[in-house]
């Protein structure tokens, strides 16, 4: 990956890693026709599958390419492999806020910059009924005029999901950012929850450290559900009292985007001729032409009820399956064939008895085949599996599930893919290049 240009679709090339993500890494790319930087996020299909959340991402999507507002990062397109989802975002090339935070707090003015310009997305998205739910540091992006951009707007199934995981706990730190009746695992409106985490985002740029913290975490849940948190002596009384508002943590009492859009601290050095918050919609696309994004190509997680797009992403050379992991540390491939699946079982069957590998599970699709030596990490044990693409195309998954990587990859490199020339149509990703 380091050394390796690679390519995404023919239209970006893959740069370095700007970030890792609870469900997957960020890359800096280029758009190769026009030169303009991207971020492109890659989020391994199956992690979203498990989670029973393609058609909430989806819905998710759509609407999100509905969203475009110049403090939100603007989603490109979403484009989609066999086994990976990959969003093209905009770039924002000066990295997170919280970086220029952690040098120190901010002043006055420039802590409310991006306060309004925080306020002025939100209010943009709410109206339209897109919530965040995970407003945190990491998603507060800068431009390269240092112009705030919210990043994962309208990816709410993946905070949620991260939520019922219980890795709040754990992956995301600490709960700090999180409205205490989300905590609680109430029922709760997005929108109020929002409002919460971006009165403790105001905190932190201002006082440079955060209002609920404590190192025991229970102790920290306790003070987030009572709203317990000291201001420092040098906030001005209106931020004190504005941040009372947003702090209070009875989402039915907690101010709303509105009144804070007309708090005079939050609107001083506002143009007062134009409203924050509206002056921004810009053309929005077709509902048609949203669809058409996400139906064409998201739509391709059900392996045995493939579309065109899939055919074109499994042929050689499209399949981009192995682009983000390199093959050494792949174990598993794929390959496409015509024959029949009878014929391709009976192929595997036969090379697996001849290196004493024993058949231990076969049906329609699939079969396994085991070894019978416990090798240093297990017995190994392979399963194949075939997809049914059209009447005569089918693709063909090799696996390893138990057992040794080694063992296996030098089996597959000796003994099996020399041996099933004759049923490969096509080799997947870049697997012919390691023959
Ligand atoms: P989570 O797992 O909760 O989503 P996260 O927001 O940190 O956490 P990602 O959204 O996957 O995870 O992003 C990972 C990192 O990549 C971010 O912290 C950020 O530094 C960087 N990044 C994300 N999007 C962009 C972007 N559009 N431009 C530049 N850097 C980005
Ligand atoms: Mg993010």
């Amino acid at each position: 990956m380091e050394t390796k240009e690679k390519v995404l679709m023919q239209k970006y090339e893959v740069g370095r890693l700007l970030g890792q993500g609870t469900f997957g890494k960020v890359y800096y790319g280029r758009n190769l026709k026009t030169g303009e930087g991207v971020a492109l996020k890659v989020i391994d299909k199956e992690k979203v599958v498990k989670v029973g959340l393609i058609d909430q991402t989806k819905r998710e999507i759509s609407v999100m390419s509905l969203i475009k507002h110049q403090n939100v990062v603007n989603l490109h397109e979403v484009m989609a492999t066999k086994t990976k989802i990959y969003f093209v975002m905009e770039y924002a090339k000066g990295g997170e806020l919280f970086h220029k935070v952690a040098k120190g707090r901010l002043k006055e003015d420039v802590a409310r910059k991006y306060f309004q310009q925080l306020i002025s997305a939100i209010s943009f998205c709410h109206a339209r009924g897109v919530y965040h739910r995970d407003l945190k540091p990491e998603n507060l992006l800068l431009d390269e005029y240092g112009v705030l951009k919210v990043s994962d707007f309208g990816l709410s199934a993946f905070s949620e999901s991260k939520r019922q995981d219980g890795l709040l706990h754990t992956t995301c730190g600490t709960p700090a950012y999180v409205a205490p009746e989300v905590i609680s695992r109430r029922g709760y409106d997005g929108a109020k929850a929002d409002i919460w985490s971006c009165g403790v985002i105001l905190f932190v740029l201002l006082a440079g450290y955060l209002p609920f913290h404590d190192s025991n975490l229970m102790e920290m849940y306790r003070k987030i559900s009572r709203g317990e948190y000291k201001c420092p002596n040098w906030f001005p009384p209106e931020v004190k009292r504005l941040l009372s508002r947003i702090l209070d943590p009875n989402p039915k009492s907690r101010i709303s985007i509105a009144r804070i859009m007309e708090n005079p601290w939050f609107r001083k050095g506002l143009n007062t001729s134009k409203k924050v918050g509206v002056l921004d919609v810009e053309k929005l696309p077709e509902p048609s032409e949203v669809v058409n994004v996400v139906e064409t190509k998201m739509e391709l997680a059900k392996p045995s009820n493939l579309n065109a797009f899939d055919i074109i992403s499994l042929s050689a050379g499209f399949d981009l399956s192995g682009l983000f992991v390199s093959n050494d540390e792949k174990d598993e491939f794929q390959f496409t064939s015509v024959k029949s699946p009878c014929t391709i079982l009976s192929k595997f069957e036969e090379i697996g008895a001849n290196v004493g590998l024993k058949m231990t599970k076969k049906d329609r699709g699939s079969l396994r085949l085991e070894g019978s030596n416990e090798g240093k990490n297990g017995n190994l044990s392979i399963d194949i599996e075939i997809f049914e693409i059209g009447p005569v195309f089918h693709l063909v998954e090799v696996k390893k599930c138990s057992g040794d990587s080694i063992d296996y990859r030098c089996l597959m490199r000796r003994d099996i893919k020399p041996k099933i020339g004759e049923i490969v149509w096509a080799w997947q990703g870049e697997q012919q290049l390691s023959n």
